[in-house]
């Protein structure tokens, strides 16, 4: 049989199943979006049957001269998109983006000061567990415990004494501007690289409602499927920084860390970045930012805590410190109820990773499929009934009806319809 539920039934199941997930739970994890039908067509095309070691014009093999155009097409259309010179749009995925910073601008065992995991870093920023974390010296910087926003002074105060290599901009967890001039302030002031992770915000900086890192940073990296909603993936940019470094960056990239460019994710990303270039973009920002607030204003009306106090951008982190319930039960039951977000912790959380105090929600995913400010109160609403019915022993009568309620409105705002 040549279609996948007579050839592979087993797997045919399970992507029915995802279609039918994604259509009908109201998707709130903040790393996630929805690609456009045009981007999954794109990634789904013979460019995935192409090598292409190398760069466009100085490729290792014959027969890249479409390969060449799309990739060139990528690489202008994000110089375009961000406002900068240079543009790798070869790494697989953000973390392989970062691998190739560490190698490119540091050497093993140098010192390297990153966003501390437990207050909203990436693991790629110096985790233990990480490479970052186990082949460089990282020391963290971290938030003011009584305000939850970045203590600038003590960050200022830690790389004066520790003089790091790199200083790392950037979060997964953080739903405030970050002071990018304030970094770079203090990485020239300690002599290092200022190099910023805007993998969440990308989008949002695209469309110029989150400051862009780039006049400020001698080095971005971003994923390309958060807020900018391309398909997964990473890219490196930078500006103003000459051939030599950009050089090293591409080389760091190929051959450094990967082989061959997924090609067919090129293509992909440059039709995503032709998109994020169009005025709905912006629009769709716009939107996700004032979902994210509306939302924020409604849980805290409803009497939980919010780190920071609300937010700036399109995520926020709820703090359930003492509370009887943890991110983990929370994240159990809102699955139950058909609203999708993640366990995380929160500053100082005192219980373990896998339990946390803490759940952190974003507005990209609903704002893509058309949710306003309205429709996210509402499912703002719900979450709190949840969490609420967590504290008096109905959650499970109260997640059945509010997934019924999340199902009717999920069928008014179809993904792909
Ligand atoms: N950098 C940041 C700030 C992230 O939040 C993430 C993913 O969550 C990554 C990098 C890693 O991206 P990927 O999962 O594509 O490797």
């Amino acid at each position: 049989s040549t279609t996948l539920a007579g050839f592979d039934p087993e797997l045919a199941a399970a992507l029915r199943g995802e279609e039918g997930r994604q259509e009908d739970h109201a998707e709130l994890i903040a790393s996630e979006n929805y690609a456009s039908p045009l981007v999954m067509a794109v990634q789904n095309s013979v460019f995935t049957n192409k090598y292409a070691e190398g760069y466009p014009g100085k490729r290792y093999y014959s027969g890249c001269e479409h390969v060449d155009v799309a990739e060139r097409l990528a690489v202008e259309r994000a110089k375009a998109l961000f406002g900068c010179d240079y543009a790798n749009v070869q790494p697989h995925a953000g973390a392989q983006a970062n691998a190739a910073v560490f190698l490119a601008l540091a050497a093993p065992g140098d010192t390297v000061m990153g966003m501390n995991l437990a207050q909203g870093g990436h693991l790629t920023h110096g985790n233990p567990s990480n490479f970052s974390g186990r082949h460089y010296r990282i020391v963290p910087y971290g938030l003011d415990p009584e305000t939850g926003l970045i203590d600038y002074d003590e960050m200022e105060r830690i790389a004066l004494e520790t003089r790091p290599k790199l200083l790392i901009g950037g979060f997964s967890a953080y739903s405030r501007y970050k002071d990018w001039a304030r970094m770079r302030a203090i990485a020239d002031e300690a002599g290092a690289i200022f190099w910023v992770d805007m993998a969440h915000v990308a989008g949002l900086v695209a469309a110029g409602e989150y400051p862009n890192p780039l006049p400020h940073a001698h080095v971005v990296t971003s994923t390309t499927h958060k807020t900018l909603r391309g398909p997964r993936g990473g890219i490196i940019l930078a500006q103003g920084q000459g051939a030599d470094f950009c050089r090293k960056l591409d080389s760091a990239v190929f051959p450094g860390i990967q082989g061959g460019p997924l090609m067919h994710v090129i293509a992909a990303k440059a039709v995503a970045f032709k998109e994020a270039l169009a005025p709905e973009f912006k629009a769709y920002q716009r939107q996700v930012v004032a979902n994210a607030r509306a939302m924020a204003a409604l849980i805290q009306r409803r009497g939980h805590r919010i780190v920071s106090g609300g937010t700036d951008n399109h995520m926020m982190l709820l703090d359930f410190s003492g509370q009887p319930y943890t991110g983990r039960d929370a994240d159990a039951v809102l699955s139950a109820a058909h609203i999708t977000a993640n366990k995380n912790a929160v500053p100082d959380d005192p219980r373990p990773p896998f339990v946390t105090s803490g759940l952190r929600i974003g507005t990209p995913a609903v704002t893509t499929r058309g949710f306003g400010a309205a429709e996210c109160e509402q499912l703002a609403g719900w979450l709190c009934d949840v969490l609420d019915a967590l504290e008096n022993g109905t959650a499970d009568a109260v997640a059945a009806h509010v997934r019924a309620r999340v199902a009717a409105l999920c069928r008014r705002f179809p993904v792909y319809g």
